[in-house]
């Protein structure tokens, strides 16, 4: 099959029966719900874009697998240049769409999985990683978007899966068969899990011998028996049903579309099995997942600062205040703030490493780093963000008392920046930036792919401190320093 356009994305997305429910109600169709259409929209730019020969370079690869042309977002990465590649896509598709494209976490997922089931296969002798071969090769001929399904619900987090006073609070196996396994519980937060094909559900933590059936990792259709999803709700969503200025982003919305997705005694069939009960794997798993996406957040997430800098110096040129110093001033130091995030995710990449499965991954350390970065400087931006537009960014009127004729005329009289620029135009410009610089944006900064402490441990573990003490040690004089002594003789 080829590769799917946008259009054919969404229409892709009818011949799926999910069972989503939405504020009380079940959603009948997911292309055509209007709250969950912009999100549908963001996802549909990842094919969209593969078709535009201005991004070709970036948006498609060759298959390591079949030899033929496929979507990016479904590539088992063969270099660092891949790794590179992967990370200008998703800063591209940041500022195309100004919000959270959500197909990234399947694609890491596969990653992840096409590593890791090499080495649990090299240890146990099992057939995982034919298994997610095969698996991709059906991905990528179908050009499927796969949700990535990690963080369990967790239940009381000071306990361990199998010390749960309810044993599903962590996705377990319930029953193994000839034909496959049973699976229940719930994954939280999962991104774009309403409107992709399939679902990848990942463990979410290292386990013990003791948490051996919490151990699994499994690929299931989206509408597969017993799925259930519950869509999640964010600041101002209700706004996208109220005409296309107040909610700000109307074509793409704001962050990815979480939903609680539950696994109620749903039936998988051995060959899309990955993991079934190698507790000793799960943290390599975890671990590989979360590098991988925490690659990405210097990416996508400095796409959308590029559309909130834009937005920022568009409200200044709108008031008449872009030459003031102190108006360039904040707006270099939102750029300086995203191209240090940038340069994570790029150092990172370049610093990908070749895994014995053959597919390639980001430094972990700098991974990491880039991602504990997401969790501050967004922050920042925004404040600037917000600095730099003044009170309006909460108190704009309303878009239905824009357009009511009682009081349109006095909104334009009064709402007035630069006498040539529309009013209209600072409206929409103060709700993109109330959008971006105020909603869920900012706590998915904080705890997407990981909150800061996942990213600390991970940076402590990966520091090398003993390297540093050493090194340390060597120039107070405590221990010897061979090359001095060579140009100095003592
Ligand atoms: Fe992709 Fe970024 Fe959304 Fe994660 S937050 S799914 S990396 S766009």
């Amino acid at each position: 099959m080829e590769m799917m356009n946008g259009r054919e994305y969404i229409e892709s997305l009818r011949k799926y029966k999910p069972r989503i429910y939405f504020m009380g109600k079940k959603v009948e169709s997911v292309a055509d719900d209007p709250i969950l259409a912009p999100h549908v929209n963001a996802a549909a730019m990842t094919y969209e874009l593969a078709h535009d020969p201005r991004y070709e370079d970036i948006m498609t690869a060759t298959s390591h697998l079949t030899g033929e042309k496929i979507n990016r977002f479904t590539h088992i990465h063969q270099s660092t240049d891949d790794l590179v590649k992967k990370v200008r896509m998703m800063r591209l598709l940041g500022r195309k769409t100004g919000s959270c494209f959500q197909r990234c976490v399947g694609l890491d997922a596969i990653n992840a999985l096409y590593i890791t089931t090499y080495d649990i296969d090299q240890k146990y002798g099992t057939d995982y990683h034919d298994r997610i071969r095969k698996y991709v090769e059906y991905v990528q001929k179908n050009d499927l978007m796969v949700a990535g399904a990690m963080t369990d619900v967790k239940g009381d987090r000071g306990k361990r899966p199998h010390q749960q006073a309810d044993p599903d609070l962590y996705v377990r196996i319930v029953e193994r068969g000839d034909d496959g396994i049973v699976v229940r519980g719930a994954k939280a937060h999962i991104t774009g899990a309403v409107n992709s094909h399939e679902i990848i559900a990942l463990p979410t933590r290292a386990m013990g011998k003791e948490d051996k059936d919490y151990a699994v990792s499994f690929a299931v259709p989206v509408d597969a028996e017993g799925v259930v999803m519950i869509f999640g709700r964010q600041t101002n969503d209700l706004r996208r049903l109220d005409g296309d200025i107040d909610c700000g982003n109307a074509k793409y919305a704001t962050v990815g579309g979480e939903a609680l997705v539950i696994f109620d005694n749903v039936f998988v069939p051995w060959e899309r099995v990955f993991m079934c009960g190698e507790y000793d794997f799960a943290s390599e798993l975890v671990e590989t997942f979360a590098t991988f996406h925490r690659q990405n957040y210097g990416g996508c997430k400095v796409g959308v600062a590029d559309v909130l800098i834009g937005a920022s110096a568009c409200i200044a040129e709108y008031n008449g205040v872009e030459r003031a110093s102190h108006i360039v001033d904040k707006l270099t130091e939102m750029i300086h703030l995203a191209e240090t995030c940038w340069c994570c995710s790029l150092a990172c990449s370049y610093e990908g490493f070749r895994t014995p499965s053959g597919a390639y991954m980001p430094n972990l350390l700098l991974a990491n780093v880039t991602k504990l970065n997401i969790t501050r400087l967004p922050y920042e931006w925004s404040r600037l963000a917000q600095d730099l537009a003044g009170g309006f960014v909460i108190t704009t009127p309303s878009e239905k008392d824009y357009r009511n004729p009682e009081t349109r005329d006095l909104i334009e009289k009064y709402m007035k920046g630069k006498a040539e620029i529309p009013t209209e135009h600072r409206l929409r410009m103060f709700r993109l930036i109330e959008n971006l610089s105020i909603g869920a944006e900012l706590p998915e900064s904080m705890h997407g792919a990981g909150s800061p402490a996942a990213q600390k441990i991970m940076i402590w573990r990966r520091s090398n401190i003993n390297m540093k003490k050493e090194e340390a040690e060597r120039i107070a004089g405590i221990k010897p320093d061979e090359n001095f002594k060579k140009v100095r003789g003592k």
